[in-house]
């Protein structure tokens, strides 16, 4: 099923467009197919300044992905309407920044924590819950919005949940233990200090336990006469800081009903397509998850970036699936937190929103 084309690019504006994720959003759109950065926000620490000038780039490809002369704006609905925001903004500035443009009448793809549990936002990864965007209509009679906000989720839930949802549907998630080992690029720019983790290991990443324990029981529930059902799935969650840049490994142990072999979890692994696959969306890739068979992989210096174009770092690697004598099956993951757990998830939930028709132009 090949997705509508829309006649013109459809102009976007980037909240945020001047930190870690919001280049990546600007990188990412620059060359996207369906869409092109209208305008560029930021705080008023940067509005008035050229891009080139507001924002330090520090990503390959083109500097400022072409925009180097755009004027960054404050996040002032008024001054730049859109049909679709991609909002990049920390959970603080979200709160009152990201209503204020859907009540303006965008919709808005937030990274931001700050709307993810609240019972009528959609927190989609279009692979797992495509569904789940029906709660635009909630939201918007809710909260009489001509727009509406909706989130991805926490870059460490999103990967893990792209592992889990095969196996939900599969065989159902029973408990769900992860020790995480996540990139320092998650924390922002310029995030933990150098000598706090090199050659470390930092045991403690405030707030992101709860998220991943809770985030992935309402990624996994059901759309029921408009609100999700959270799964019943036990989820506990230890996360770490390491010293790598890109890329969020976690061990995972599950536990499945009918305790399946792991070549059974191989299996439903390996051969998972979805929502996204199916429509052919832009940034998709061409396999959700791309299962590894050397037991000295995935590794992120090897394996984070693989892709090609707009599905660059959108994959999800599992290895080492194996029998574990305490929940039943264990693997490693690993996924791009500011690709697949950011910029790529909320331009994927566009794209998806798209080809719905839910973009009102
Ligand atoms: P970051 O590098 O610190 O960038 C923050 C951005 O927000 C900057 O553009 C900054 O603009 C802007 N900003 C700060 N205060 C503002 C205000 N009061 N009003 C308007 N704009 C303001 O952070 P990040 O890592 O890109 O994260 C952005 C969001 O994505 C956060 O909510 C984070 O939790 C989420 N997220 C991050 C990752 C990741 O792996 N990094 C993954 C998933 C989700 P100035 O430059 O003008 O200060």
């Amino acid at each position: 099923m090949t997705p509508p084309q829309p006649r013109q690019r459809i102009p976007v504006t980037v909240l945020g467009a001047t930190g870690v994720v919001g280049q990546r959003f600007v990188r990412r759109l620059a060359n996207h197919p369906w869409f092109r950065v209208d305008h560029l926000a930021a705080s008023e620490r940067s509005a008035g300044q050229r891009y080139g000038e507001a924002c330090a780039w520090r990503l390959g490809g083109e500097p400022h992905g072409g925009l180097a002369d755009l004027e960054v704006r404050a996040c002032d609905p008024s001054a730049a309407p859109a049909p679709i925001v991609f909002s990049a903004l920390d959970s603080g500035p979200a709160k009152e920044i990201e209503p204020a443009y859907a009540r303006a009448g965008s919709l808005v793809f937030s990274n931001a924590s700050a709307f993810r549990m609240a019972v009528d936002v959609p927190l989609l990864v279009p692979e797992v819950n495509a569904d789940h965007l029906d709660l635009v209509d909630v939201q918007r009679e809710a909260r009489d919005w001509s727009g509406a906000i909706v989130t991805n989720p926490n870059c460490t839930s999103t990967v893990l949940v792209m592992a889990l949802a095969p196996l939900h549907r599969a065989f159902g998630v029973e408990k769900v233990f992860v020790a995480t080992m996540q990139a320092t690029s998650g924390a922002g720019y310029p995030g933990v200090p150098s000598l706090d983790i090199l050659s470390n290991v930092v045991p403690h990443i405030s707030g992101e336990e709860e998220k991943v324990e809770t985030e992935t029981q309402k990624m996994l529930g059901t759309l029921q006469m408009g609100r999700i059902v959270p799964a019943a799935a036990t989820v506990s969650a230890m996360c770490h800081r390491v010293p790598v840049i890109d890329g969020h490994t976690e061990a995972v142990s599950v536990q499945l009903r009918g305790n399946p072999a792991p070549e059974e979890v191989a299996e439903a692994l390996r051969t998972w397509s979805s929502v996204p696959q199916e429509m052919q969306l832009p940034s998709a890739p061409t396999r959700p998850i791309l299962l590894h068979g050397e037991p000295s992989r995935p590794q992120p210096r090897l394996d984070v970036e693989y892709g090609e174009g707009a599905a660059q770092g959108m994959a999800v690697h599992v290895g080492r699936v194996r029998r574990c004598p305490m929940l039943g099956v264990k693997f490693t993951l690993l996924g791009h937190n500011t690709e697949r757990g950011a910029a790529g998830a909320s331009v994927l939930n566009a794209e998806l929103a798209h080809a719905r028709g839910r973009i009102s132009l």
